[in-house]
């Protein structure tokens, strides 16, 4: 028996309860969805019928509630150095956070944010961490996930330090946590690629953030090299990352038992990609 829980970010249109039976359809025993327009400020309340509909799916197809990651919008910018944007993303962050308690889920996945060069990096990193500390307080039970980046643009998040900076600020360590995303790593200047690169990545993973914190894995290949800072995903294997990175991965029990989400460009392979994991 695998420990893997590998899935995708299946679409949720047409309601949350039908990103349960998207997942099903590709057999994946975890999933990654958006609970609101995810390019849209305001979105409605979930209806609670929508939100008891979704637990009983859950429960009804086998899927456990801890290996459903919820992602934030795109729109959200914790570290934005505009007032007015700062707002919104804060409003809007705490609904996602409050939305995943409302679904009875436990993490909330999320890129930490971007600097537009009008204010430092280290600033940046602290207002992120102040804001993640807002929202803890006005939820429960619900982690804040943060995702590395390719660091495009003034995207943060990319050196594992920026990370292991904002945990740093935030008061309730129980909830906060990291989601490892293997193509931005990658662009990002770990080179994943080769074994050497893989295991050094590792040990700096756990030097400078910790093991413990690793919550979550969206699992891509990337259409770019190491330290492009480009953030392209490809489909698995048939990118810069290769097909032994996928074997290292899947015998890699350091990544058991947590949501493994893939965001590669073709929904219709996501089936034949879960089930050619299983096989490596
Ligand atoms: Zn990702
Ligand atoms: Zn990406």
């Amino acid at each position: 028996m695998s420990n893997k829980y590998i899935g995708a970010h299946v679409s949720a249109s047409g309601g949350v309860g039908n990103a349960v039976l998207n997942a099903e359809a590709i057999g994946a025993t975890a999933f990654a969805l958006f609970t609101r327009n995810q390019r849209s400020w305001v979105s409605k309340p979930l209806p609670q019928q929508e939100i008891d509909g979704f637990k009983a799916l859950l429960l009804e197809r086998g899927f456990e509630p801890k290996y459903v990651l919820p992602h934030d919008s795109y729109l959200i910018n914790l570290g934005s150095p505009d007032e007015e944007t700062l707002a919104k993303s804060r409003a809007a962050f705490l609904d996602e956070m409050h939305r995943a308690q409302l679904l009875g889920l436990t993490m909330l996945n999320f890129h930490p944010g971007s600097h537009l060069n009008r204010i430092s990096e280290e600033e940046c990193l602290d207002q992120i961490a102040r804001e993640i500390n807002l929202a803890l307080s006005q939820t429960e039970g619900v982690t804040a996930v943060i995702e590395n980046t390719a660091g495009q643009g003034t995207n943060l998040g990319w050196r594992f330090e920026h990370i292991a900076r904002i945990i740093e600020g935030v008061d309730d360590k129980s909830r906060v946590g990291v989601c490892i995303d293997t193509c931005h790593t990658l662009a990002a200047g770990y080179d994943l690629s080769t074994e050497m690169g893989y295991q050094f990545t590792m040990e700096e993973y756990e030097r400078v953030i910790g093991l413990k914190y690793l919550r979550a894995v969206h699992l891509n290949d990337s259409k770019k090299g190491a330290g492009s800072h480009v953030d392209r995903h490809e489909t698995l294997g048939n990118g810069a990352l290769g097909r032994d990175f996928f074997v290292r991965f899947m015998n890699d029990s350091r990544f058991d038992n947590m949501p493994i989400i893939l965001e590669t460009p073709d929904p219709s392979r996501w089936a034949d990609e879960i089930r050619w994991l299983f096989e490596l």
